[in-house]
């Protein structure tokens, strides 16, 4: 049984000194139902539990780990690096490296800045947005997640053009009011709200492949237009690539969907595992930033020379070993064998993939554009297929609006693993 004993014993204590048990909501297992397992190692595409459990895992952290668990590479990287030091609040030659990577990478970038995860970069990015156009409206989209800054834990009310409403209890009402939220693929939406208020808006963010609602994959014309309109009335486009950044393509969506914004966010990737995020642009927005301009933003940590060492060698090693080429081909193989699997079985579900990112998109017909067109029924369907496969060894997210992952370290013969054991659950 998973979770075994010794999770189910660790747990518990974690409940007594942790609230939920968890430091990130979604390991609860709160939307799957049960008791969470606990990791006590990993390497390569599996994950080992504290009873010794081997799961083959399609989480990869949610994300960072591209090149797989513990790669020898990074790990090298990160004992060499620990050995000079954790910290020094003081500039080092690994963040202009990596800074320099990350620049020649992603299309229109002059400069970056590092910060420590994720939600630091957009809410950085956001608050650069607003400094460098002197206006304060953001627009998001409902079902793209840019981390949890106060004015980004917004969620649509009715109608399609509305004024943000707090997701979150602790968000003051003025906050969200800030924000804008229109729904996924709607042109028509986004014209009517730039027609109205465009010389208001600082900036429009997006996650240009959502990935925290389902896989919810655009039409080119959608950006397209996102990316006419913003120009047009002064707002910044700002890419959240925190997940796609140099995942599915080594300039992320911006090179993959040819289509430039003004600013762009990153993480887990460039970490290499470990807590980085960035935010970058052309240098005359960067230049807005302190110390040159009047945009505060800093950190203890930014920039760890650890943390960068840990980026450096999962971006030279993709770039070395082909990386997003192989991870495509895998990709495509991980289809071809799960397809069947859902037709045969006759499962309302389809396989919805860019890259090495992909979703299990519930319901018959075209697979969901915005989070609105998502089966009601997905996650009372998800909760017994997640189980079902977590008690065959293998490991997806907990969460039916959850995407997959694969690494460099994944083989045929796991993906091969993966379909025979949804064939048998399904
Ligand atoms: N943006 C996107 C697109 C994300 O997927 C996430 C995290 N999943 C974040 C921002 C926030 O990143 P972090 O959890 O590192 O703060």
């Amino acid at each position: 049984m998973i979770p075994g004993k010794r999770s189910i014993e660790l747990f518990q204590r974690a409940t007594r000194c942790i609230p939920g048990g968890v430091n990130s909501p979604v390991r609860a297992f709160r939307a799957v139902g049960g008791t969470p397992f606990l990791v006590k190692s990993a390497r390569g595409a599996c994950v080992e539990d504290e009873d010794g459990h081997v799961l083959l895992d399609f989480v990869g952290s949610w994300g960072p780990l591209i090149l797989g668990h513990a790669h020898p590479r990074v790990a090298e990287a990160i004992h060499q690096a620990v050995d000079r030091g954790t910290t020094y609040g003081a500039l080092c030659r690994q963040e202009i490296e990596l800074a320099e990577q990350v620049v020649s990478a992603y299309p229109g970038l002059e400069q970056v800045r590092f910060v420590s995860s994720g939600t630091e970069a957009t809410m950085s990015a956001i608050r650069l947005a607003r400094g460098a156009t002197s206006r304060d409206l953001i627009v998001k989209f409902a079902g793209c997640y840019h981390g949890h800054a106060d004015h980004l834990l917004v969620s649509a009310g009715s109608g399609l053009v509305t004024f943000g409403q707090p997701s979150s209890a602790g968000v003051p009402a003025q906050f969200a009011a800030q924000t804008l939220v229109l729904p996924l693929d709607d042109e028509a939406a986004l014209r009517d709200l730039f027609e109205q208020r465009g010389e208001q808006i600082a900036a429009v963010i997006i996650e240009p492949m959502p990935a925290n609602n389902g896989l919810l994959l655009q039409r080119p014309e959608f950006l397209q237009a996102l990316r006419e309109l913003t120009r047009e009335h002064g707002s910044l486009l700002i890419f959240d690539e925190v997940i796609s950044g140099f995942r599915i393509a080594r300039g992320g969506a911006a090179e993959r969907f040819g289509i430039t914004p003004d600013l762009a966010t990153f993480g887990k990737v460039i970490g290499g595992g470990m807590p980085v995020g960035a935010f970058g642009g052309r240098e005359e927005l960067m230049s807005h930033l302190a110390p040159l301009g009047p945009v505060y933003q800093a950190g203890t940590l930014s920039g760890n020379p650890v943390a960068m060492a840990a980026g450096l060698a999962t971006l030279e090693t993709l770039s070395e070993e082909r990386g997003w080429e192989r991870l495509e081909a895998l990709g495509a193989e991980l289809e071809a064998l799960v397809t069947p699997v859902l037709e045969a079985r006759g499962w309302p579900c389809r396989l919805v993939r860019c890259g090495s990112v992909f979703w299990l998109s519930p319901g018959p017909g075209e697979p969901a554009r915005s989070a609105e067109a998502i089966d009601e029924k997905a996650a009372e369907r998800y909760a017994p297929l997640f189980q079902g496969l977590l008690e065959r060894g293998i490991s997806l997210a907990p969460s039916a609006y959850e995407v997959g992952f694969l690494s460099l370290a994944h083989e045929r013969r796991h993906l091969e693993q993966f379909a025979a054991a949804l064939s048998e659950v399904l």
